[in-house]
């Protein structure tokens, strides 16, 4: 039986590492040249930074991860940076250092994870403007900063983190800036009690910026970067209302992570709309087994937020599904145990949106020159116009007629804002739009392979 599993964050390894303890050899796909996902991503191997200053208070697990999927990685057919592109028929299509390739399959494991959630601003196009996510990779894994004066704005914990992470390499923090009112944190506590040391850790992040004087404000408004030919700072309106300024040459931002679908969707997964993650996901049972098709199995973030530990249960427990199906003895106790660990997780998570909801608010009234899809410099006000000019009322015709995440990202920045905007124009609800269907190559292949 020939079982792929794609990704190697924390749910991959985990899924490899127990298929491999059951006696199968899947052969294992990542793009990225070392193991460790998202949150664990490695420096290239003769980088010589330390855990302790890569991983901070994750360092031991990021270790302890690490070993896993160095040993996992020798058993198993395992081939990073390696792309898959499509997906049809059981046939991955991958694109790696060695040319082009076709997997076949029986059953597949996805644990492709996330990536940020962004809303454009006037300026968000401008040099000097990253994601959160895209700022943090550049400390992580090159070990440079975004900046000399950086600002970090948007909402979620990644906020805090990266704020954090940039201070304590010695990058100067011109301001932490965050949507979220200081209440809707209050509010969530009681809830966020259920992440014990994730809570406590988040606590210390702000407490840390706090004592080092770095400016920190909740319930704000962004409005606009300031710049010309590159982004020298922000304009925004604090929770009082009053507007103000902030200098920079490097700001970041983002509003949470959203799952990396596309190729559940090329594999004919059924999805449903998930109003915590307010995006369509693949629908699962609560054994990560895709409701359909039957031979595909979903962990980790790539089928909704949950955050690296839920991420490495999930992987195991969809890796113990596949085994069970194909009627290898699995340990029951264990996959009873996982639930309960993830149903926890579930609950943290839930507090988490409470304490940083997505601004919804501010996706819906994006301003009708500013541009929403940077690849094909589609503005707000082109796909506005997609309702008014063809009576667009879903996303893929809107996106026939407007251009909107038809280009090199195929929506992965865009699709998000792009559903907000859609939905407020024709004055429904996100979920009523749909979602922009995959098309491949998910990601963009070089012509020389082609
Ligand atoms: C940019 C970013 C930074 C983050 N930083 C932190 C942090 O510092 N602390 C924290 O607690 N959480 C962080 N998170 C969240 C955390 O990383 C995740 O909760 C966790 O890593 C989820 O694990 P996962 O295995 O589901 O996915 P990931 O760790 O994201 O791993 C998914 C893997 O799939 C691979 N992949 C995806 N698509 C393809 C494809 N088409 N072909 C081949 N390979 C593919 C990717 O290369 C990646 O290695 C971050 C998330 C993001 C997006």
């Amino acid at each position: 039986m020939s079982v792929v599993v794609i990704g190697a964050g924390p749910a991959g390894i985990r899924a490899v590492e127990t298929l491999l303890a059951h006696g199968l050899r899947p052969v294992w796909i990542d793009e990225a040249p070392r193991a460790g996902g998202q949150i664990y991503r490695r420096p290239p191997a003769n980088f010589r930074r330390k855990p302790g200053v890569l991983y901070g208070f994750e360092a031991a697990k990021a270790r302890r991860l690490h070993a896993a999927a160095d040993a996992a990685g020798q058993l198993a057919d395992y081939r990073p940076s390696t792309l898959v592109w499509d997906i049809a028929e059981s046939r991955l299509q991958t694109a790696g250092s060695d040319g082009l390739g076709t997997v076949p399959f029986d059953a597949m494991i996805l644990a492709t994870g996330a990536t940020d959630r962004v809303i454009p601003f006037p300026g968000w196009t401008l040099p000097g403007v990253f994601s959160l996510g895209g700022a943090q990779i550049a400390l992580k894994a090159q070990g440079v900063a975004i900046g000399r004066h950086c600002v970090f704005f948007g909402t979620s914990p990644l906020l805090y983190l990266v704020a954090y992470q940039y201070a304590k390499a010695g990058a100067h923090v011109a301001a932490v800036l965050d949507t979220s009112p200081a209440a809707a944190k209050r509010r969530a506590l009681p809830r966020l009690l259920a992440g014990g040391s994730a809570l406590a850790k988040g606590l210390y992040y702000v407490a840390w910026l706090k004592a080092r004087g770095i400016a920190m404000a909740s319930g704000i408004e962004p409005m606009e970067i300031l710049g010309t030919s590159r982004a020298s700072g922000l304009r925004y309106r604090n929770s009082a209302g009053d507007e103000c300024e902030v200098v920079s040459d490097a700001l970041a931002f983002g509003f949470g992570l959203r799952s990396e679908t596309q190729l559940a969707d090329l594999a004919g997964c059924r999805f449903r709309f998930d109003p915590l993650n307010r995006q369509w996901l693949p629908e699962t049972d609560e054994d990560g087994r895709a409701l359909d098709p039957g031979n595909i199995y979903l962990a980790g973030d790539g089928v909704g937020i949950s955050g690296a530990d839920a991420a490495e249960l999930a992987g195991e427990r969809a890796a113990l599904a596949l085994l069970a199906d194909r009627a290898i003895a699995v340990p029951d106790a264990r996959r009873r145990w996982i639930a309960r660990r993830l149903a926890r997780a579930k609950d943290f998570r839930q507090g988490l949106e409470q304490a940083f909801p997505f601004p919804e608010y501010l996706a819906r009234r994006i301003a009708d020159g500013t541009v929403l899809c940077r690849c094909e410099v589609v503005t707000a006000g082109a796909l506005r116009a997609s309702v008014a000019g063809i009576g667009a009322d879903e996303l893929n015709r809107a996106k026939a007629y407007s251009r909107v995440g038809m280009g090199r990202c195929q929506g992965r920045v865009c699709g998000a804002a792009a559903a907000e905007v859609l939905a407020a124009a024709l004055g429904g609800e996100i979920a009523s739009v749909g979602r922009l269907r995959s098309q491949p190559p998910v990601k963009p292949l070089p012509m020389g392979l082609l």
